[in-house]
């Protein structure tokens, strides 16, 4: 589904050096590496703090608790996402509330949000799925209505730019109260081991995030929060700060196999290409087709004895997850998430597919609908 290897080949000296600096300091844990990268990540999301951490669903974890959320409170989340995203809200004892997404675009809608708010709710959590930002202008205002917070789960978007009404950009992930995401190696901008960061314009709740993530401690052995160990280390900062360098050729890169791929399937009618919203471009985390009238099944082991690695994302609603079965009856049912979870399936998306791979899978796919 991703080739590290040949991307890492292409910057392998700028790596290899940057990790000798680290090893030579032996500054593991934060230090300067961290810093830069911190604020590099600040300038290119044009946000006034970054706060990075172990990783992308610590990111969330630090969200909700710097925001006070309490026992109880009710956490409203889609139901079509990785397991993460309302992981950590059952952890917290709050109630993850999960709600529908839309069949165009996979993300959930203002209009799904509203329907699920009661006087417990403190937060909603969109996530920008496979790399498309939900419609938040509309969520946002509903979050101001209600005095919610909003937390974006930008795993699957950093990069993505989203033009608001009034013809203004802003990087995906930076208009709600505080951004999450992932540096987990096949993200678009991935590390080489585990990674996560948290973006805010809010001075004080950065802050306070610092300093949960680092033990709740205000100065050394002072603390004023319980907090939780989680940090970026030198190594994989490093990393990072050289990637970021080359996000957005990274996801030019990853645009132009989607693009190649909606011409070659345009013509298939059983296959539903991704769709592209006007609010957000889309950095193709996952290139996901929806299988119309068919067992996608099929095709996918048809593809895989060809050598082609075909992947669904997500193929349980989290309500019908074991673990989620204490937030939900048995008999709830979202009906576009099932829907999803029936008919869609990812195809190989990465920074460095060669032609010659590409038309490779192009030809396998089409060699099935003849
Ligand atoms: C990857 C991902 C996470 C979790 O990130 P980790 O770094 O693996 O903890 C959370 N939400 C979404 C949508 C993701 O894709």
């Amino acid at each position: 589904m991703v080739d590290l290897k040949s991307q890492y080949l292409k910057i392998q000296s700028e790596i290899n050096q940057s990790f000798q600096e680290v090893l030579a300091s032996c500054q593991f844990i934060k230090g300067p590496k961290v810093l830069s990268f911190e604020q590099n990540l600040a300038a290119y999301l044009r946000v006034h703090e970054v706060i990075s951490c172990a990783n992308g669903t610590d990111a969330l974890q630090l969200a909700m608790m710097a925001l006070d959320l309490q026992p109880g409170d009710e956490v409203i989340v889609p139901a079509f996402t990785y397991v993460a995203t309302a992981e950590v809200i059952a952890l917290l004892k709050l109630k993850p509330v999960m709600v529908d997404v839309d069949m165009d675009d996979f993300n959930t809608t203002a209009d799904y949000i509203s329907n699920a708010i009661t006087n417990k709710t403190k937060a909603i959590v969109p996530v920008h799925l496979f790399g498309q930002s939900a419609a938040m202008e509309p969520i946002l205002s509903l979050a101001k209505e209600h005095g919610l917070f909003v937390i974006e789960d930008n795993a699957q978007a950093i990069g993505a730019d989203y033009t608001l009404d009034n013809g203004q950009q802003q990087k995906v992930g930076t208009l709600g109260d505080i951004g999450c995401t992932s540096f987990f190696p096949s993200k678009n901008l991935g590390c080489y081991g585990d990674g996560g960061a948290l973006f805010t314009n809010n001075k004080k709740l950065a802050a306070k995030i610092r300093s949960i993530a680092n033990h709740g401690q205000s100065k050394k052995y002072h603390h004023q929060y319980i907090g939780v160990n989680s940090r970026l280390d030198a190594l994989q900062a490093a990393v990072l700060d050289i990637k970021l360098k080359y996000l957005d050729q990274y996801n030019t890169a990853r645009q132009d196999v989607a693009k190649r791929y909606d011409e070659a399937f345009r013509d298939i009618s059983q296959l539903k290409t991704p769709f592209r919203s006007t609010h957000s471009t889309h950095i193709f985390h996952q290139y996901t087709l929806q299988a119309i009238d068919f067992d996608r099944n099929d095709l996918i082991h048809f593809l895989q004895e060809k050598g082609i690695p075909a992947m669904i994302y997500y193929p349980i609603p989290l309500y019908q997850q074991v673990a989620f079965a204490p937030y939900s009856s048995k008999k709830f049912s979202l009906p576009n998430t099932e829907k999803l979870c029936q008919s869609v399936f990812s195809l190989p998306i990465h920074t460095e597919m060669d032609a010659e791979t590409l038309t490779y899978i192009i030809e396998g796919v089409w060699s099935y609908f003849k």
